[in-house]
């Protein structure tokens, strides 16, 4: 058994915001990853750029220059891994990589243990506080915590992708394009995105593929494309995330041949790069003492307990059951006002020591395709980090912190969550 103040699952940005924080605020801190680089999305996920807008001075801002040329920037992945498995070396967290959360033991609403497998076997770790960094919310599911998945009616989730990097753009051509309403003349009487429409019409684009989301990555030669995906898939079910991964692989050679044989100064674009694990939008969200609610969004509430300030990001549903957007279709997506993240909707029901971080809070389906991107998932995550340390220090449980105390934490280390 392995003994720790606190044991965070999963190293995506959640997790790396909150190891940071709980190791640099003291506390003996492991960080549990199942596959062989932290990162989650960030990393491995070939996700980019870092979107989302929270309250200057939270660890996000700290991640992003260590990680991007510039902020805004689609980063480096390669830099990535170097700078983030740095970052948590230099703050003292034990990582524990290739080690997949499987079990966990509670007496009462309190987590006991955790048991993870890996090469060296089944290992446990014992702490005062747990934090469920996931995105599936693998270990709250463990611990009995309920949880929903997918929209109301039919469950669907948004469809799962695949991101790749191209290289070999003329580098003179500029074009880019980040959502459904870049529209771009190609020069000789031909609309971008119309032709990516057509061309989803006609098969030439997969099926559901009518844009192909073409971003910067610093480099004229380059884009990161943001287009493969495969709808009605469950992402927790292996039969499902191969049926996915087969389908998606093909997708990336029929996008490719596409931009080839239509776009100026894209005939002799290559594959740089590609995921090495698809890319999960949605999966469950686990119920919290507070969740949080499109309406909530829209009127850009604020809380007592508020532990992300400022969190801005348009609602982003790719459509779990077709082509596009699935909520305001028509229109740009909506974008609310900034808004507050409050530390109950991050506190599972029926757990007191675990802390919930990234997108698997308690937030309806529509609140979640707003603050499931990274820069928010960071601040989550440093939000946790902070309120483990002080329910160590003060000896309470999720139920019974002081939560001023965790804001007071937070402001401390420079987040500016008063304005
Ligand atoms: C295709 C796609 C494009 C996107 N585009 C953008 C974008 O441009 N900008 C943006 O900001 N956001 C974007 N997002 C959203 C964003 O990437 C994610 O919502 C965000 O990464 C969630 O962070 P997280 O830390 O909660 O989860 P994740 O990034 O999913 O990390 C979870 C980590 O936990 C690990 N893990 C899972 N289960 C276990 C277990 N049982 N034991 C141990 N470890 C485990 C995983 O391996 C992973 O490392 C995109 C997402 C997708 C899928």
């Amino acid at each position: 058994m392995k003994k720790y103040d606190v044991v965070i699952a999963g190293a995506g940005p959640a997790g790396i915001g909150a190891a940071l924080e709980a190791a640099r605020s003291g506390l003996k801190t492991a960080l549990i990853e199942r596959y062989g680089c932290v990162g989650g999305n960030l990393t491995l996920g070939y996700v980019g750029p870092l979107l989302g807008k929270v309250c200057p001075g939270t660890i996000a801002e700290e991640i992003e220059d260590a990680i991007c040329a510039k902020r805004g920037a689609v980063p480096d992945f390669e830099k990535a891994k170097i700078a983030l498995t740095a970052l948590l070396d230099e703050a003292g967290v034990d990582v524990y990589l290739q080690t997949c959360v499987i079990g966990a033991q509670k007496v009462g609403e309190k987590i006991e243990k955790i048991d993870t497998a890996g090469k060296f076997g089944n290992i446990s770790f014992s702490a005062e506080v747990f934090i469920d960094a996931t995105g599936d919310g693998d270990l709250s599911v463990l611990c009995g915590c309920g949880f929903e998945m997918g929209r109301e009616g039919d469950g669907l989730v948004q469809p799962v992708t695949l991101m790749f990097v191209i290289e070999g753009v003329d580098p003179d051509q500029p074009l880019l394009c980040r959502h459904e309403e870049d529209y771009t003349d190609l020069g000789d009487g031909r609309e971008y995105l119309d032709l990516c429409h057509k061309a989803c019409r006609t098969g030439e684009l997969p099926e559901n593929v009518n844009i192909v989301r073409l971003y910067s990555t610093g480099r004229n030669s380059e884009r990161m494309v943001n287009a493969t995906q495969e709808n009605r898939i469950d992402p927790l079910d292996p039969s499902d995330v191969f049926k996915a991964e087969a389908s998606l692989r093909r997708q990336i050679g029929k996008i490719v041949d596409f931009l080839r044989n239509n776009i100026p100064g894209f005939s002799d674009i290559r594959i740089k790069g590609s995921a090495s694990t698809l890319g999960v939008r949605e999966s469950r969200r686990v119920l919290g003492r507070y969740q949080i609610t499109e309406q909530d969004l829209m009127e850009g509430r604020t809380y007592r307990d508020s532990v992300v300030h400022k969190a801005n990001f348009c609602l982003d549903i790719h459509n779990p059951s077709g082509a596009g957007q699935s909520v305001h279709a028509e229109k740009r997506p909506v974008t609310p006002p900034p808004y507050d993240i409050p530390f109950a909707a991050m506190c599972p029901i029926g757990c007191n020591n675990l802390i919930t971080a990234g997108r698997c809070i308690s937030g309806t389906h529509v609140a979640h395709s707003s603050y499931r991107v990274m820069r928010i998932c960071m601040a989550m995550g440093q939000a946790a980090g902070s309120a483990a340390a002080v329910m160590l220090q003060t000896r309470t449980a999720t139920d019974t912190v002081d939560t001023d105390l965790i804001r007071r934490h937070l402001m401390d280390r420079g987040v500016k969550l008063e304005d």
